[in-house]
């Protein structure tokens, strides 16, 4: 038997073959020409996988914290009044962050499986001075999606810079970042742009680099500061030598790799595709009468799923099942729904196969823990979109 398994968590993901092994070349000099090259067609890349022609990209060491981080720190001053809309445990990330840097930070929280009610965040945009709000467009412990559009126009409507979370949704859910007038989209590269993890991926707007350039203050923040981090950028992408921080040269490769392969998909193919996906495997949780935490397939996660364990079954039990059956999920993460649900990755390289793959074994490990399943139920389901 091989001894290998399918990682279906919600990232890192399973990664294409050409990207481990453009990671896996050589490590050359950070500024040796042909790495100029690749890192300067790496920033390319991303402002076309952003939709962003007029986004300044940062391609940084770190996770996908570090581009949140940077973000933060770069944009609010002390004594800034901020928004954030957490529909999960990654916009709560944001409250802390916002507040470490002396922000009046406000929090418009979701229950759990619903999305953000946008008459309320005008309301709340029209009592207040904001500078700035944030958003996740996939909370990765809800997978609830929210309406980036809505967002970045309300943004632009009351003249508050908007941040958006898209470290589970860039290079998988439509992201538009110029025409949706979102200021900054930021991601980590272990997510659908399919790259190990270890990059911070960021495109600020113009508006962004404009409120950083009218900053008063100094940034708060040594490593993520943009006034190290843009003359690098520049550089780069002037194809000169440059030096602040080493950077992830091996990463750096793998991710011109990956974003040459996204873009040779397309990214309307790509989006499209993802939607299959999600829709294929949301078929199969009602087929099987599972449940999920997002309260509506109209906003639940193309990129991943959050189907609900049914009462009285362990996780770890039902997770350790489909691991037997060769398939590694992860499970709850939103802390007081914690062992009520599971997740499920489909996202970046994913095919169908690895959908069906998943699919079946959950449904063998919900028979083998004596779940009253009809097996087969889910996979015919899923089948049936995928079909279509
Ligand atoms: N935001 C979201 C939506 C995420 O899913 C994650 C990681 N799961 C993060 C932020 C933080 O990224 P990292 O773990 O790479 O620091």
């Amino acid at each position: 038997m091989k001894d290998r398994s399918l990682l279906m968590i919600p990232g890192p993901i399973e990664f294409e073959p050409a990207v481990l092994g453009a990671m896996g070349a050589p490590t050359t000099s950070h500024v040796a020409p042909d790495f100029i090259e690749t890192f300067g067609r790496a920033i390319e890349g991303l402002r076309e996988v952003w939709h962003a022609p007029t986004g300044q990209p940062f391609i940084l060491a770190g996770s996908g914290t570090l581009a949140m981080d940077t973000a933060g720190a770069n944009l609010v001053e002390p004594g800034d009044r901020v928004l954030v809309l957490s529909t999960g445990v990654f916009g709560d990330r944001f409250v802390d962050l916002l507040g470490r840097y002396g922000t009046q930070v406000d929090v418009l929280r979701t229950v759990p499986g619903e999305t953000v009610d946008f008459d309320a965040v005008r309301d709340q945009l029209a009592s207040a001075d904001y500078k700035l709000m944030t958003a996740t467009h996939v909370d990765t412990s809800t997978a609830v999606r929210v309406n980036a559009q809505t967002f970045g126009a309300l943004g632009a409507e009351f003249g508050v810079l908007t941040i958006l979370d898209g470290v589970c949704s860039v290079a998988g859910e439509e992201i538009r970042q110029d025409e949706w007038q979102l200021d900054v989209v930021l991601t980590a590269s272990q997510k659908a742009i399919g790259v190990p993890p270890g990059l911070a991926l960021v495109v600020a707007g113009p508006r962004a680099i404009q409120a950083f350039e009218n900053r008063t203050t100094p940034v708060q923040n040594y490593y993520a500061d943009w006034a190290k981090w843009l003359p690098i950028m520049r550089a780069y992408e002037d194809r000169r030598p440059s030096y602040f921080g080493t950077p992830a040269v091996n990463l750096v490769c793998a991710l011109a790799c990956s974003l040459e392969l996204i873009l040779a998909e397309g990214m309307e193919t790509r989006w499209a595709r993802h939607a299959v996906i999600g829709e294929a495997m949301r078929a199969a949780i009602h087929a099987l009468d599972l449940g999920q935490i997002p309260t509506s397939d109209d906003h639940a996660a193309n990129t991943l799923s959050a189907p609900r364990i049914p009462t009285g079954l362990e996780p770890p039990r039902l997770l350790s099942g489909i691991r037997e059956a060769g398939v590694i999920l992860a499970g709850g993460l939103y802390p007081e729904l914690r062992s009520a649900y599971f997740r499920v990755g489909h996202m970046g390289a994913v095919r169908t196969g690895d959908l069906l793959a998943t699919i079946g074994a959950i449904e063998s490990s919900l028979a083998s823990c004596g779940y009253p399943v009809s097996v087969g139920d889910g996979l015919r389901a899923a089948q049936h979109v995928l079909a279509a």
